[in-house]
């Protein structure tokens, strides 16, 4: 075991539900190993203006229950420039600290692993993002929660369209990924699904909610990937309505799929993440992602990450189209 006194902790890019959970349990596994933990408020930004606090096992109390983070994050585009990371470096080694805990996407593992190839500092990753884009895990924390609030939604939305005979497309989270889409869409008996890794067939698509209404369906609900741009459900409708004469409703979930209270699942993911985290550390690991397989938490180098996306199985869209007969 490294004699690693003192460690730093930050999150970074996108909030996500779950993260809380992920600060409580590095703190406190940090403490029980008599380590202390500096918090480092809004991520890298935070890093390179010395923004630190000390976390106890006090300071974090209560948390595991609240979704946002504590530490606040940011984008920091000061930190892609080298100067600016030489200035975060020298700010960590003026506070002592020897190591850090990263809870964030896809972009701050980016940021991590130009910083610890340029300066001497491990830094052991913990997934944060609602998208589940991010390869080798089978899950990111926060994917859960979102998903939960996503089919939430939808189901309050089936109530009230099949009550008018309407057709809902509906908007949730995901400019690259597919994936809170078609769990909720599944889960929640879309219709359809529309996500950024496959070309939507909206003439088919149109036909068959035409058909079902023949078949006596009362509503149809679509869920549509946001994609590159907010608001692109209201695209999709306005050309559905020119196919079909139908009239519609668009509802756009939005950022209320970021916030709340953290389902079961995201709160152990975070605890476990966070724990393994600092044994990581402990254990002189170093530039590695904690994630979860089949159940197991794993560290994954931050190396091979790079370049390799998590593909959504494709075979969920015949699922839905099956389920929708
Ligand atoms: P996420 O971690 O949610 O994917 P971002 O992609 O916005 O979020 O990344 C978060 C921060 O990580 C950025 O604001 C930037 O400071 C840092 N970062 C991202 N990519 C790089 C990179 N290639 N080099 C240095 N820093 C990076």
């Amino acid at each position: 075991m490294m004699s690693m006194k003192r460690i730093g902790l930050f999150c970074s890019g996108g909030d996500a539900p779950g993260m809380n959970a992920a600060i409580r349990a590095v703190v406190r596994t940090a403490v029980f190993h008599r380590m202390e933990v500096v918090g480092i408020l809004r991520g890298y930004k935070g890093m390179i203006d010395g923004s630190f606090r000390p976390l106890g096992a006090r300071s974090v109390s209560g948390i595991i229950s609240r979704g946002g983070t504590i530490l606040h994050t940011a984008r920091s585009p000061e930190f892609m420039s080298y100067k600016g990371r030489k200035k975060a470096y020298e700010q960590l080694k003026n506070t002592g600290i020897e190591g850090l805990v990263a809870i964030g996407g896809d972009g701050t593992f980016r940021g991590a692993h130009r910083f610890t190839s340029e300066f001497d500092i491990p830094v052991i990753g913990v997934t944060g993002s609602i998208d589940n884009d991010c390869w080798g895990t089978d899950y990111t924390l926060g994917f859960d929660t979102a998903v939960n609030i996503a089919l939430d939604a939808i189901d309050r939305i089936r109530d009230t369209a099949a009550s008018h005979d309407r057709i809902f497309f509906v908007e949730v989270m995901g400019r690259k990924s597919g994936m809170i889409a078609l769990w909720s869409g599944l889960a929640g008996g879309a219709e359809a699904i529309f996500i950024p890794e496959v070309r939507e067939d909206l003439p088919a698509v149109a036909r068959e909610i035409v058909e079902g209404r023949k078949k006596g369906k009362t509503s149809a609900i679509v869920v549509v990937a946001e994609g590159e741009e907010e608001g692109d459900a209201f695209q999709i409708a306005r050309k559905f309505r020119k196919l079909t004469k139908l009239d519609y409703r668009v509802t756009i979930l939005g950022h209320i799929q970021r916030g709340g209270a953290p389902t079961a699942f995201d709160r152990i993911l975070g605890t476990r993440s966070g724990v393994a985290a600092v044994e990581a550390l402990r254990s002189g690991k170093r530039n590695m992602m904690v994630g979860i397989q089949n159940g197991r938490m794993v560290l994954i180098p931050f190396s091979k990450m790079w370049n390799r996306s998590k593909r959504p199985d494709l075979s969920w869209l015949k699922i839905a189209e099956m389920m929708s007969i």
